[in-house]
């Protein structure tokens, strides 16, 4: 697909650091966190204004599903606007926790690991045409996946363990994975999930699910991440023939990989062939190279992405990780743990180190240490402040337009509603349900006139400013930082 619609969900982990003594527990945590969540949309479960998705799941993970994209950049920025509402949702948590008696700081964690070993997840979502062979599909995607953390990994310092050293691994979920591919999410944890659940019209599209991949703060990692998965997608649908990669045991692999820092871990193909990493990502590489020399670059940050991903092999290859330290995400952490370890004569296996690992994913834009690095220059970023704070407001232009417009709408009349990805409903015209199975649509006539139905939307001054305070933002919102006319707004009911 030249046009593809993208979307990426993101679990976070929370922690209470009281200044004595231990923490709330996990669960009673989030559920200080979801406390404006739920008065805002009497459910723990809603969509907000810019489109995306907010939810608490089973666990005491917060999860944030951005809307659906159909630029990268748009989609990288909707997925920093998700770590801002998170960080805003602790900052009043924060606050409620001491009105309660507590001391401390709430800690949201943009990582995939916490000291208890648990794991959470940052999957991909991308639509893909039905007629995809999905048995090829696999056989070309699973090696490029396994292989991927050595350009898009987030790092990790690994403490020692029974007979292993502390030592400095490319991935946070590695280890966490126990399956090629399957329709469970939770129970086995398979790289891609087959679960067909389109969120389209499913005759013509099949949404792919990736679970495997590592929370990135980096976003010119996000770039190559998202962008190289693109890539391979399309030739793969463009049916072009590729080196054949299939890994004997994938998940063995996965974990080899990312415990080799120097990218040389040996996996077996099927065909019985030894090859490493570096290998199997040089071979897509030159393979994608080819086919858009020939195609021709089917948007503007191909060429970007390419340089990234050429420059992400060579700094494995040669072992100069200063070629990639202010760009992935492993290598930028890898630099920080090295500089701290060096200035203050730390081992390896030193707890500190540790900790330094889980406070490069604190979304905190003060305290984080991924933030912190962007400030000094030792970090690029390639979303600014503006578009961030843009996308936690306004929906990109996809689906999630109409149904951002249909939220706000919705609420400046008083009007319960209900949506999800592809529905949209006014609780009490039930009979008018509308879905929007096109992710590309970016207005839908049915809608419009449902909506016009509620009052003189286009000409009314009144409601139009309110229209506009609501569409700036759940956060505000949530936040009691405004409020609404009394009256004049009746929360959502539970969504989907
Ligand atoms: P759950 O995570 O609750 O198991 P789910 O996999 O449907 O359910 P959500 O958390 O609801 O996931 O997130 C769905 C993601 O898919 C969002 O990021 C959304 O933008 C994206 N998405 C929606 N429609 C499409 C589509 N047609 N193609 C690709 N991505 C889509
Ligand atoms: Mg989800
Ligand atoms: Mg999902």
């Amino acid at each position: 697909m030249d046009h593809r619609v993208y979307g990426v969900e993101t679990e976070f982990g929370l922690t209470h650091r009281p200044e004595t003594g231990r923490g709330l527990p996990p669960d009673e945590l989030a559920r200080y966190l979801f406390r404006p969540v739920v008065e805002f949309g009497r459910s723990s479960n809603i969509f907000i204004p810019n489109g995306s998705r907010l939810y608490l799941d089973v666990g005491s993970h917060p999860e944030y599903a951005t809307a659906e994209c159909d630029d990268l950049i748009d989609l990288i920025a909707s997925d920093r606007a998700g770590e801002r509402v998170m960080h805003d949702l602790a900052v009043e948590a924060e606050e409620r926790i001491h009105r309660d008696g507590f001391t401390g700081q709430v800690y949201v964690l943009k990582n995939n690991v916490d000291s208890a070993g648990n794991s959470y997840g940052s999957h991909e979502n991308y639509l893909i045409p039905r007629t995809t062979h999905f048995r090829r599909l696999s056989g070309i995607l699973l090696p490029f996946l396994v292989t991927r953390q050595i350009i898009s990994g987030a790092g990790r310092v690994v403490p020692a363990e029974d007979s292993r050293e502390a030592h400095f691994a490319f991935s946070q979920r590695a280890d966490h994975m126990w399956e090629g591919i399957s329709s469970a999410t939770t129970r086995s944890r398979p790289i891609i999930n087959t679960r067909d659940e389109p969120h389209a019209d499913a005759a013509n599209h099949r949404r792919l699910h990736v679970i495997v991949g590592d929370s990135n703060m980096s976003t010119a990692t996000s770039l190559l991440r998202y962008g190289s998965t693109d890539l391979v997608l399309r030739m793969i649908e463009a049916g072009v023939p590729i080196e054949d990669f299939e890994l004997e045991n994938p998940i063995a692999a996965i974990r080899a990989i990312s415990h080799d820092i120097t990218g040389r871990a040996g996996v077996r193909t099927r065909n019985g062939e030894q090859v490493t990493a570096v290998q199997i990502q040089r071979g897509i590489f030159q393979r994608v190279s080819r086919f858009i020399s020939e195609h021709g670059a089917h948007h503007e940050h191909v060429d970007q992405i390419l340089e990234l991903w050429e420059r992400a092999l060579e700094a494995v290859e040669s072992g100069d990780h200063s070629l990639i330290d202010q760009d992935i995400d492993w290598a930028i952490k890898k630099r920080l743990v090295e500089d701290v370890s060096n200035q203050r004569g730390l081992g390896m296996d030193h707890p500190r180190l540790e900790q330094i690992d889980m406070a490069y994913h604190d979304v905190n834009p003060d305290r984080g240490l991924f933030h912190l690095l962007v400030r000094r220059g030792r970090a690029t970023d390639f979303v600014t402040d503006e578009q961030v704070t843009r996308a936690m407001t306004t929906p990109p232009p996809t689906r999630a337009a109409i149904r951002g417009e249909f939220l706000s709408t919705a609420r400046v009349y008083g009007a319960e509603c209900t949506v999800d990805w592809v529905h949209h409903k006014l609780t009490d015209r039930p009979l008018e349900a509308i879905m929007v199975k096109d992710p590309f649509a970016q207005h839908d006539e049915r809608i419009e006139s449902l909506l016009d139905r509620l009052g003189d939307r286009k000409n009314h001054l009144r409601e139009r400013s309110l229209h506009e305070r609501i569409q700036q933002g759940v956060t505000l919102a949530l936040t009691d930082k405004y409020s609404l006319a009394p009256g004049t707004v009746v929360p959502e009911p539970p969504l989907i």
